[in-house]
């Protein structure tokens, strides 16, 4: 075998190889599109060999024309890879350059198949044989240079413009990895590159009567990509390998803290997730997880509110916390706490989120027993305090009985004459119903306050809240002769609760206010309850009395449960009254006033 031969069988089977290899590695992982740029160009300079081979073996000038023609397919292969490699590679290099430049090689690609012989002869007249590596190979004898082959020069150098350019950018970025890169890859690239072109150019001006074998400098190109892209590839396997001990030390700590974590790595879309983290979602240690899988399991009560949350968290990079329940696929449901934060790339782009996670089952389950507790107190102190008010209630509904009572007797009297008053007997009967209906009102109010049941949030009217405390509360104030003084601005906002269980708040604050005032002389036993808005998006009532104030030792004890003063208290009045109004995110506290009594206030949003 002679020598040209061997040479060319190394070259085109050792780049075939690295086409392959690179191939592959794309194929594995799309986004590697540096690697599927090297994989062409090795390609490119495999069917350079044959051709070049094909031209040192022509054996006529047309042959020899057809085949630089030819030629230009590896070269615009050649070139439009080189270039997206060192715009992926690099992350540098101007668009417009590249277009520029692998566009002006497509032109001249396509037109070498429409000029005659090709682009880059006017005309080939005749071939000559020169000594190659010992063997007599076809050179051009007698040519014609076409005037286009000003075009194709200014396009071969065009590369070098846009490598060049490219290197200066990574260069700037100043770190030690770029420049290396810069040195190895954009200086092996330049030169190569530039070594190619100009022998092309002395070949095609007719400097020198030369073979065509321009793949050897690109293989000095080649390799100093290849060696790159190796150390890259031995980085990659050695990160992967620290990635791994990492993530398993790190499990570890948050097992053994109770806590499950999990990465998100948006550009791969790849999910990892701690062992712990697996348990609390049911799924086995070999089965894939992805995020919409985790979206799934979430409890679609839930489901709207951790998206929103997440949503906003994203947006703003701030990090984000937030409970909900994950069904298990087993069966039962799981209560997590997550914390997650995300971070975002300069453009404002998601790059990655991590967070973790922890079961809080257990706690939730608490609460609710603790809530539930809650309730069944607020219910006990609601009865308690109407078994107080019973006999000023029986007198609030008394008086519209026997009014009926009444109005019925003479109703039945009028009937009694011969002729009725029928005019007379309507307005008794409306009197009747009047009566009737405003029993009916205390008994439905009566009922709704006995109810025990969970919080319902609804829109209050302020006025009507106060209206309803001072009406429980009216007879009983007169029969202990007490001034009960309730008022409220008629243009205050409206707020969001539960009516029952404010009124209860006011009722427990007034009827204690009620219970202070009690020992002090008649005429000297007032209790007042006044609304306003604080102007910040607030609204307080004010419970206000002429009693002797709080007691200095007690008053940091007055909220605690069963903590009482009075022979038959139960001490839980405030204790509840305070959970309610933190249930409506609001504050409730007392202190003294320097007139005298005491003064408790309630603090609550306002609807808006
Ligand atoms: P109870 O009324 O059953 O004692 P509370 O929790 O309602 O339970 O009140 C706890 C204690 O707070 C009372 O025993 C009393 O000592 C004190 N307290 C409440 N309101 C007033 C008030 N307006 N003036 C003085 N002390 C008060």
């Amino acid at each position: 075998m002679n020598k040209i031969t061997v040479l060319a069988s190394v070259i085109a089977s050792g780049s075939l190889l690295l086409a392959v290899m690179y191939g592959c590695v794309w194929l594995l992982d799309r986004k590697a599109r540096a690697a599927l740029a090297f994989a062409f160009e090795a390609l490119s300079i495999v069917l350079s060999v044959f051709i070049e081979l094909a031209m040192m073996h022509a054996t006529s000038p047309e042959e020899l024309g057809r085949w630089i023609a030819w030629n230009q397919v590896p070269v615009f292969l050649r070139t439009a890879s080189l270039v997206a490699f060192i715009y992926f590679y690099f992350g540098t290099g101007r668009p417009w350059l590249m277009a520029l430049t692998v566009g002006s090689r497509f032109i001249i690609m396509v037109a070498g198949f429409i000029f005659e012989p090709n682009f880059n002869f006017s005309r080939i007249d005749s071939i000559a044989h020169t000594e190659f590596l010992g063997q007599q190979v076809t050179v051009i004898g007698s040519a014609v240079t076409s005037p286009n082959q000003v075009f194709a020069t200014i396009s071969a150098y065009l590369v070098l413009v846009f490598v060049a350019d490219a290197c200066v950018s990574l260069w700037r970025q100043g770190t030690s990895d770029a420049k290396r890169k810069v040195v190895v890859i954009g200086g092996a690239t330049f030169l190569s590159w530039a070594a190619g072109a100009t022998y092309a150019q002395i070949m095609v001006y007719q400097g020198a009567r030369l073979p065509v074998m321009l793949s050897p400098p690109y293989l000095f190109m080649l390799a100093a990509m290849t060696y790159e892209m190796s150390r890259d590839m031995l980085r990659a396997s050695r990160l992967a390998r620290e990635l791994r001990a990492s993530e398993s030390r790190l499990d570890m700590a948050a097992s053994a803290a109770g806590l499950a974590v999990w990465n998100w790595d948006v550009r791969s879309n790849r999910v990892w997730i701690s062992d712990r983290a697996r348990v609390l979602f049911g799924l086995s240690e070999r089965e894939p997880f992805e995020i919409e899988h985790m979206v799934s399991r979430i409890d679609p009560k839930d489901a709207e509110n951790v998206v929103r949350t997440w949503r906003v968290a994203v947006a703003s990079g701030v990090e984000a916390e937030m409970q909900f329940r994950v069904r298990r696929p087993e069966g039962g449901t799981v209560w997590l706490l997550a914390r997650g934060r995300s971070e975002l790339d300069a453009a404002g782009k998601l790059v990655s989120a991590q967070g973790v996670l922890l079961d809080v089952t257990e706690q939730q389950r608490q609460r609710e027993e603790i809530d539930e507790l809650r309730r069944e107190l607020a219910h006990a102190g609601r009865v308690s305090v109407l078994g107080t008010l019973s006999s000023s209630l029986t007198h609030e509904l008394g008086q519209p009985l026997a009014a009926i009572l009444l109005n019925a007797e003479t109703g039945e009297l009028l009937l009694d004459r011969p002729n009725p008053d029928l005019k007379e007997l309507r307005h008794i009967l409306a009197d009747i119903s009047r009566d009737d209906r405003r029993a009916g009102e205390v008994i439905d109010g009566l009922r709704k306050f006995l109810k025990s049941r969970e919080l319902e949030f609804d829109k209050i009217l302020v006025g009507a809240l106060v209206q309803d405390v001072a009406t429980l509360l009216r007879s009983d104030a007169i029969v202990r002769n007490i001034q009960l003084d309730c008022a409220s601005d008629p243009v205050l906002p409206s707020l969001r609760g539960d009516k029952v269980h404010l009124s209860q708040v006011l009722i427990n604050l007034l009827m204690n206010a009620m219970d202070a005032v009690a020992d002090q002389p008649a005429g000297r036993r007032s209790v007042s309850l006044r609304v306003a808005s604080d102007g910040e998006g607030h609204i307080e009532f004010l419970v206000r009395d002429s009693g002797p104030g709080i007691d200095a030792a007690a008053l940091p004890r007055i909220f605690d449960p069963f903590f009482t003063t009075k022979p038959s208290g139960m001490g839980m009045g405030l204790s509840v009254s305070r959970s309610i109004v933190l249930a409506h995110r609001g504050k409730l506290w007392a202190e003294n006033s320097p007139d005298g009594g005491a003064i408790f206030t309630v603090r609550l949003p306002t609807a808006a």
